[in-house]
């Protein structure tokens, strides 16, 4: 498995490797390898990217399938209170 840095998740804590996309985006990954995961970490000419699999791709091992963090995460920052009194008001 290449080497890449493993740091806590910003918003849960849990450990996440920043991969870097090949449309060249930062995208978190759960550290440990998950049986569903639809992302594959690849070496490139550019270094290592996070190769999103699509439909025709080779099956990459279970070892080697990653899970995309904002999947898995459970700590996202709490939504304001939806105002549906707003919504709910009649128009006619
Ligand atoms: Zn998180």
């Amino acid at each position: 498995m290449p080497s890449v840095d493993i740091v806590p998740c910003g918003k849960c804590g849990a450990p996440v490797t920043w991969a870097r996309t090949e449309s060249d985006r930062a995208m978190p990954l759960d550290v440990d390898s998950n049986p569903f995961g639809n992302v594959v970490i690849l070496a490139t000419q550019r270094g290592l990217r996070a190769h999103v699999l699509k439909a025709g791709d080779p099956a990459p091992s279970v070892e080697e399938r990653r899970m995309p963090h904002f999947a898995t995460c459970n700590g996202k920052p709490r939504r304001w209170p939806v105002l549906t009194v707003l919504s709910a008001e009649r128009r006619d």
